[in-house]
């Protein structure tokens, strides 16, 4: 391995979305319902300072399910960046899984396989081995660890505590939201 070939990588938080970046509500496609996360401002801010990329890597199985149109997710993404916007911050770049295998099949994008994360990294060279991953379920704790991550957080908000009920010992580092979970990982704490 060349370190010229390292060096210029960027390095990524990859964060869930639905209960991380906002709150939870089932199937959220409306624009109006879309409300920011505890911590998540503050966790852009820290992720820019230190220069990470924020990408947003979702499940959006709804669109498979026929619950709401692929265009609606676009609609919450706009709203989302209005509201970050708003605190001078934004994600900067969305990638979703619209499929579900038992309505559309298998899929190499749903978590928690690691292909969104994976074609985040080709698209904008991310070094995904020092890069790291933020979520509300084991799926996106998985997706992390399976893509390469070098540490994935479980963290409390959205689902977290619902998963850690489940699985009181997950086996990834867990923290209280977004925020709290970027600043274990700068200083090295799992
Ligand atoms: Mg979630
Ligand atoms: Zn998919």
């Amino acid at each position: 391995m060349s370190d010229f070939s390292c060096k210029n990588k960027r390095r990524a938080c990859f964060l869930d979305r639905d209960g991380v970046v906002n709150v939870e509500v089932s199937y959220l496609h409306e624009p109006e319902k879309t409300v920011l996360e505890t911590g998540i401002v503050e966790a852009l801010k820290a992720i820019h300072k230190a220069g990470f990329l924020a990408v947003v890597v979702t499940n959006q199985a709804g669109v498979a399910r026929g619950k709401y149109p692929e265009s609606d997710i676009a609609k919450v993404h706009e709203k989302l960046q209005a509201l970050l916007a708003a605190c001078g911050e934004k994600i900067d770049a969305f990638y979703y899984c619209p499929h579900h295998p038992e309505h559309t099949g298998e899929c190499s994008c749903r978590k928690p396989n690691p292909g969104m994360l994976l074609q985040a990294a080709k698209e904008l060279d991310i070094d995904i081995s020092q890069s790291l991953m933020i979520g509300d379920r084991m799926s996106d704790v998985k997706a992390g660890i399976n893509a390469g991550c070098k540490a994935s957080y479980l963290v409390r908000t959205g689902y977290g505590l619902e998963t850690l009920a489940k699985e009181p010992d997950p086996g990834c580092p867990v923290s209280d939201n977004a925020y709290t979970a970027f600043m274990d990982f700068i200083k090295g704490k799992k």
